[in-house]
C-alpha cells in the first residue's frame, strides 16, 4: 500500500509517522516547510491527544511541558479569576514547540525505511504515479485550487501575536493563563521553568507596531519578571470549513478542511483526532483484506465532517461571548462567567470538549 502526502507541515509529518508504524509506504511532497517554519510557535496539546501521540505516532515526552492549571481572567471584571481548570496529579495539556516537534518527526521518517521525500509534482505527475491514497494538507497545490476551493470563511479581522519570554526562574511554573481583553484574548503558556510563550489576538491590529504589543504585554502580566523577548510572529485570523472533503481518493487534511481561532489552542488537536479517525479507518479496511481507495475518504467525511464543523462552531461561540462580554459592560454575562466558573459539571464539560473533542 502507498500514499502520497502533499504538503510537509506538522499535521502531513504526524500522519505519515502514524501510516508508516502500520508498514504503509509514504512519500510526502515538500512544500518547504521545514525550512520557513517559525522558532518561536507553540502548540498546546490535550491530555488524550498527547497520549495517543506518544502510543501511535512519536514519543514527543521529551519536548514537552506540562501544565496542570487554567486561570482565566478578563478585562471587564478587573483581572478578578474567573473560571480555573486544574488537575493535581496529572496535566490538563503539554505545550510544546511546533520547530521541535516538527524536527523530531522530520529526523524519525528519514530514518524510516518505508518513508520517502519527493520534490514538488504536479496533480498529473501525482496521479501517474498510482497511489492507493493521496493525502492533501498543502493549501498552495494546484490540487487544492482544483477541488478543494469551496469552503466556509470566517475573517476575523484579528492578527495573533506571538513570542516566547525568558523571565525570573518559576518554580513550578505550570499554569497556564488566559486573560479576555478588550482587544483580544491573550494567553501566557509556559513551556519551562523559565520560559512562557504569548498569544495575543488583537483585533483591527494593522497599526500596531512591536512596542505596542510590548507595552500591551506589559500591561497585562503581572506573574512574571521579563529578562529578555524574542521577535513577534505575526499570524492573521480566520477560520476555514471545507465544504467537500475529498474527491475520487484523494483527501483534504490538517488546517485545510479546518482552521479554527486560536484562542482554545485546538486546531492541531483537531487534526490529531482526525489522524485517530482515519487510521482506524484504514486498519479495518487492512484487517479485511479490502484496499485504500476512494472509500476511506467516503467514510472519513462521514465520520467527521459534522463532528469538525460543530465543534469549530463551539470554539467560534466561546471567541463571540469573549468578543461581545468585553464590548458590553453587561453584568449578566459577567454573572453568567461566574455561574460557569462556579459549576462543577458545566467546567467538566467544557474540560472533556477541549481534551477529547465532540463524542460521537
Ligand atoms: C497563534 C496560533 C496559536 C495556535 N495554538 C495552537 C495550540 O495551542 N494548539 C493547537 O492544537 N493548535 C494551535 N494552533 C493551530 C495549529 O498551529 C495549526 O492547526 C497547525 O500548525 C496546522 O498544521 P498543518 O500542518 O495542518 O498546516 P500547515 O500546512 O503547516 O499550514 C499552517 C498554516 O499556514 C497557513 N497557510 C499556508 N498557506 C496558506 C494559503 N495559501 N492560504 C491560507 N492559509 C495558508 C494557514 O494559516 C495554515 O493554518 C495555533 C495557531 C495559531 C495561528
Amino acid at each position: 500500500m502507498k500514499v502520497c502526502i502533499i504538503g510537509d507541515g506538522l499535521t502531513s509529518l504526524a500522519l505519515a509517522k502514524a501510516l508508516i508504524n502500520k508498514d504503509i509506504i509514504v512519500d510526502v511532497i515538500r512544500s518547504k516547510k521545514l525550512k520557513k517554519i517559525n522558532k518561536t510557535s507553540t502548540l498546546g496539546i490535550s491530555k488524550s491527544n498527547f497520549q495517543f501521540f506518544n502510543k501511535n505516532i512519536i514519543n514527543i515526552n521529551k519536548i514537552t511541558w506540562n501544565i496542570k492549571k487554567i486561570k482565566i481572567y478578563t478585562e471587564n471584571l478587573k483581572g478578578k479569576e474567573v473560571i480555573q481548570f486544574s488537575e493535581s496529579n496529572d496535566q490538563l495539556f503539554s505545550i510544546l514547540k511546533n520547530k521541535n516537534l516538527l524536527e523530531q518527526l522530520d529526523y524519525e521518517l528519514k530514518r524510516n525505511k518505508y518513508f520517502n521525500y519527493k520534490k514538488k509534482n504536479s496533480y498529473n505527475g501525482i496521479i501517474k504515479l498510482k497511489y492507493d491514497l493521496i493525502i492533501n494538507c498543502d493549501f498552495n497545490h494546484e490540487i487544492t485550487k482544483k477541488f478543494f476551493s469551496k469552503k466556509i470563511v470566517k475573517n476575523y479581522k484579528s492578527i495573533a501575536f506571538t513570542t516566547v519570554i525568558k523571565h525570573k526562574k518559576l518554580s513550578p511554573n505550570n499554569t497556564a493563563i488566559q486573560i479576555f481583553t478588550r482587544k483580544g484574548p491573550l494567553a501566557f503558556l509556559p513551556i519551562s521553568e523559565v520560559k512562557t510563550s504569548i498569544v495575543y489576538s488583537i483585533k483591527n491590529a494593522e497599526h500596531l507596531k512591536e512596542l505596542d504589543i510590548l507595552n500591551l504585554i506589559n500591561k497585562f502580566n503581572s506573574k512574571y519578571e521579563i529578562e529578555k523577548i524574542d521577535k513577534i510572529s505575526k499570524f492573521n485570523l480566520n477560520s476555514i470549513s471545507l465544504r467537500k472533503y475529498y474527491e475520487n481518493n484523494i483527501l483534504a487534511f490538517g488546517d485545510l478542511l479546518h482552521k479554527i481561532h486560536p484562542l482554545a489552542g485546538q486546531g492541531f488537536n483537531m487534526s490529531i483526532r482526525d489522524i485517530k479517525d482515519l487510521l482506524k479507518i484504514i486498519q479495518e479496511k487492512i484487517e479485511l483484506g479490502l484496499p485504500l481507495d476512494s472509500n476511506v475518504c467516503d467514510e472519513f467525511q462521514d465520520k467527521t465532517k459534522s463532528k469538525n464543523y460543530f465543534f469549530s462552531n463551539g470554539i467560534d461561540l466561546v471567541y463571540e461571548f469573549f468578543n461581545l462580554e468585553s464590548r458590553v459592560q453587561n453584568r449578566y454575562l459577567s454573572s453568567m462567567l461566574k455561574f460557569i466558573g462556579k459549576n462543577k459539571t458545566i467546567k467538566k464539560y467544557f474540560k472533556k470538549f477541549a481534551d477529547v473533542g465532540l463524542q460521537v
